[in-house]
């Protein structure tokens, strides 16, 4: 009953964006574990993530939302108010990541991941807090940073992903000073490499260059960020905003 009060999520509504597999289907299916409703923007039907949750006992479902559309976001997030009634959570997930050297890097490859990483995660989160702040919701809003936002990653390159996550996380303390007044807390997650499609996608002598940068020499998976992200959107962080929150295996304590 003590952990429900902290941790439970039971009649809250939840936007997971890019809940369809990754990092944010393992989230979306903890949220549901939790309580919580839970609505997924994808560029792609997210069925398996619907099917797991509502396998699970849970109720979800998915809207075909690209998260740079402005307009299309804000659609869906009236679509959410008239299938759902409200919306108390969100999980800014939606992320891309390109490796190039800067020195070859199209400017059209930096503002497409800026403009997904940074500028979408923006979207959705003021979309979401004018919903809230018009319903009187205290939210929550977890945007997804990276440790990338506060060191570079090596031996890849990736300029333009480091700097939208540095980015996403000073819009996160700019947006919890801002919306305090509303009741609104907007917290970021900094993991460190986890096993996705992301990471998993590299060139295996990639992947055994992380693995002997990080601490413990494995990656981490999306199932060990879901406990910081229902404790960053539960009653349990109540006092809790403008944190960023570090996952990340002990990779940035050196
Ligand atoms: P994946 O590539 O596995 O998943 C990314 C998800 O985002 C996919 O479902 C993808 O949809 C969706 N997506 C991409 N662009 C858009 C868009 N414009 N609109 C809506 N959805 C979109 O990545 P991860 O699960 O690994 O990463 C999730 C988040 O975590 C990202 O923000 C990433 O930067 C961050 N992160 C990841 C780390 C890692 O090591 N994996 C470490 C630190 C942070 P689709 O399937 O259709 O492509």
């Amino acid at each position: 009953m003590y952990l429900e009060e902290l941790f439970g999520l039971k009649d809250k509504v939840a936007l997971v964006t890019g809940g369809g597999r990754g990092i944010g289907q393992a989230v979306a299916l903890g949220l549901a574990k939790a309580g919580a409703e839970i609505v997924i923007f994808e560029l792609q039907p997210p069925t398996e993530t619907v099917r797991q949750i509502e396998e699970a006992g849970g109720k979800a479902y998915g809207l075909l939302v690209d998260v740079t559309d402005e307009t299309a976001v804000h659609n869906a997030i009236q679509e959410i108010l008239a299938r759902s009634g409200r919306l108390d959570i969100v999980f800014n997930n939606a992320g891309i990541c390109i490796h190039t050297p800067s020195l070859e890097d199209k400017i059209s490859d930096f503002r497409k991941v800026v403009d997904v990483n940074l500028t979408g995660e923006y979207i959705v989160a003021q979309a979401a807090a004018r919903v809230m702040v018009e319903k009187g919701i205290r939210g929550s809003i977890v945007n997804m940073a990276s440790m990338s936002g506060s060191i570079v990653n090596i031996p890849q390159w990736q300029a333009s992903y480091n700097a939208s996550k540095a980015g996403v996380a000073h819009l996160t303390r700019s947006l919890a000073v801002e919306w305090a007044a509303y009741g609104i807390r907007v917290n970021s997650l900094s993991p460190g490499y986890i096993a996705t499609a992301m990471t998993g996608e590299t060139p295996q002598e990639l992947q055994d260059a992380w693995l002997k940068l990080i601490p413990g020499h494995r990656m981490g998976t999306p199932e060990e960020l879901v406990g910081a992200v229902i404790y960053l959107s539960a009653d349990s962080s109540s006092y809790t905003s403008g944190c960023d929150l570090s996952v990340d295996g002990a990779y940035t304590c050196f």
